[in-house]
């Protein structure tokens, strides 16, 4: 896997006008106060009351692979992954593998989730402002994008995950993180213009939408298959918005479940 940047290449989208990083009114929230129940204990979970101890050691690892963001590894190690997928694959939570989440769809590896986090910050000192997540799936990423900016918005195309997000999330209630339910295609135009875009899902291009309500200076991280790499490859993309125009950077191979249209 490389960790550099390939072959950067500039693209001519129009760009669209900063709306500064107010709050925004009318947004669905995901109701993760609303009869919260009391976190439910580690054990009942199955991987016992040193959950933090296999925590601590993914992320000793993920630091191995190259991970440096202060930020990300904190991040990766707060947030109990087990809680997030089926408890017939707990003792798994913690190995550096995607896992199924129903639906046909996967959690991402967290050697994957914390290397797109680490790009999408891109070395900030601080939390980002408004970040869009295209592709919820079982929260779990969510999450952890919830410590590392101010507002987060994460939108997914399938009801039944779109409730299962809802309930795993419950226990953290996470103020700043916003569920919502319909087609990321089209990106979140109330919640524009965003710090950063993040997909966790591969088209064959980057939507518009997204471009359009990226900030200035914002970045966009989303795995990209055909066009960008010989052979219709899924590879890692980064967009990063500037006064000169969009720079597009394609990195390493990767695999993502497909980005869809529409709602199920
Ligand atoms: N970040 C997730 C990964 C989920 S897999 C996690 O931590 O679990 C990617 C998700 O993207 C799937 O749930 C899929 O349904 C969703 N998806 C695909 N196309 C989409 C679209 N157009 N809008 C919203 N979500 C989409």
């Amino acid at each position: 896997m490389k960790e550099r940047p390939t072959f950067p290449a500039r693209l001519d989208f129009s760009v669209g006008k900063s709306k500064g990083n107010r709050p925004v009114p009318g947004v669905i929230h995901s109701g993760l106060s609303a009869g919260a129940k009391p976190p439910a204990g580690v054990l009942s979970h199955g991987v016992g009351l040193d959950s933090s101890a296999v925590r601590l050691n993914m992320v000793h690892k993920l630091a191995k692979q190259g991970i440096t963001d202060p930020m990300v590894l904190s991040a990766m190690r707060s947030i109990e992954r087990h809680r997030f997928v089926d408890s017939a694959l707990v003792n798994q939570a913690y190995e550096d593998t995607s896992l199924p989440i129903g639906l046909g769809q996967t959690i991402s590896k967290p050697g994957v989730v914390s290397r797109m986090a680490e790009l999408l910050r891109n070395g900030a000192s601080g939390r980002l402002g408004r970040v869009l997540e295209i592709g919820t799936g079982c929260g779990y990423q969510a999450a952890v994008l919830s410590l590392l900016a101010s507002e987060v918005y994460s939108i997914e195309r399938l009801r039944g995950l779109h409730d299962k997000a809802r309930d795993n999330l419950r226990h953290l209630r996470l103020a700043n993180l916003h569920l919502l339910f319909g087609d990321g295609m089209a990106g979140y135009a109330k919640g524009a213009p965003y710090a950063a875009i993040i997909a966790a899902a591969g088209g064959e291009s980057v939507p518009q939408a997204w471009v359009d309500q990226l900030a200035m200076g914002g970045r966009l991280v989303a795995p990209v298959s055909a066009g960008v790499t010989s052979g219709g490859q899924q590879a890692l993309v980064v967009i990063d918005k500037t006064p000169q125009g969009l720079r597009q950077t394609v990195l390493e191979a990767v695999h993502f479940v497909p980005l869809k249209s529409g709602i199920a």
